[in-house]
């Protein structure tokens, strides 16, 4: 079969099966399958396509059309201008987050201090190092996640873009950062964290590509999804300086749930940024 009749045929399999973006999900696997951007396309289309990279192309489109995420099937996604490693034991990073990340970007001019809390791929801390280093020298970017199998990832990631400079720990929450020698706790100026926040009784309906291979310890936040903020804003404070940042990624009905939180532990001047579809998405709070 020619490139142009294998692609034909994978874009066809995926519409046939209900994929919304069946055309862009099949030219990301092709070209991943024969290493072939969209102008060599163009110009090899009725050429005969090695039976191999076909055989490969004709896996990833049944890899895909039992759901899992493009972004699994290829092992990577794009963020920021970054391109992250990603498995079935991370969130794959979404665009949506880069709004949390440009928010921070805007303070990290004051501030030398980051910790991301829920770190997952590491897409958080790893953009906020790479970008954060054009800017200015000297700054400290620290990550932390409950997933050992998280971890790996973040760690491959942050040695692949960051240099191996984003210190990673383990552990549930704070509990993951290290006792300095004089006992006293960790402090940072800015805390960043997109942790789980779906209700635990609205996993079941998510998309498949979701609930079924995105692991769930990443999105499940809980009976009433807000868990992570309230232990966040809460433990957080021994850890924040004041006047320091913490800024959260949101569900888009937690524009006023979580504010309330921060507002009840102290938090002020506290923003709701939206998204590019005009929904709540980012918490923005300062330690008073
Ligand atoms: N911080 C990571 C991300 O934004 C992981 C988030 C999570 O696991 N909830 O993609």
């Amino acid at each position: 079969m020619t490139y142009r009749e294998l692609l034909k045929e994978g874009e066809r399999r995926l519409k046939e099966a209900a994929f919304s973006e069946a055309e862009l999900d099949a030219f990301l696997l092709f070209e991943e399958a024969f290493h072939m951007s969209r102008p060599v396309f163009f110009l090899r289309q009725n050429e005969v396509a090695d039976e191999r990279e076909a055989k490969c192309y004709e896996e990833m489109i049944i890899k895909r059309l039992s759901h899992i995420p493009v972004s699994q099937i290829l092992h990577k996604a794009w963020f920021m201008k970054y391109e992250f490693f990603v498995n079935e034991h991370v969130l794959s990073p979404r665009q949506d987050t880069e709004i949390l990340v440009e928010e921070a970007l805007h303070h990290l001019q004051d501030y030398d201090r980051v910790l991301d809390m829920c770190t997952g791929s590491g897409c958080i801390a790893i953009s906020l190092y790479a970008m954060g280093k054009e800017m200015k020298k000297d700054f400290f970017v620290t990550a932390c996640d409950l997933s050992e199998d998280a971890l790996m990832v973040a760690k491959k990631n942050n040695e692949d873009i960051a240099g191996g400079k984003v210190r990673l720990f383990q552990g549930d929450l704070f509990s993951a950062l290290p006792i300095k020698e004089d006992k006293k706790p960790m402090i940072f100026d800015m805390i960043v964290s997109n942790p789980p926040y779906i209700k635990s009784s609205l996993i079941a309906d998510l998309m498949p590509e979701v609930k079924d291979h995105e692991p769930l310890m990443a999105l499940d936040g809980c009976e009433d999804g807000l868990l992570f903020y309230r232990r966040i804003a809460s433990e957080g404070k021994l850890h924040l300086r004041a006047g320091g940042f913490l800024i959260v990624e949101i569900g888009y009905d937690q524009g006023i749930s979580v504010p309330e939180i921060f507002k009840a532990e102290g938090y002020e001047d506290i923003r709701v940024i939206r998204d590019f579809s005009g929904l709540d998405r980012v918490v923005c709070a300062k330690r008073g």
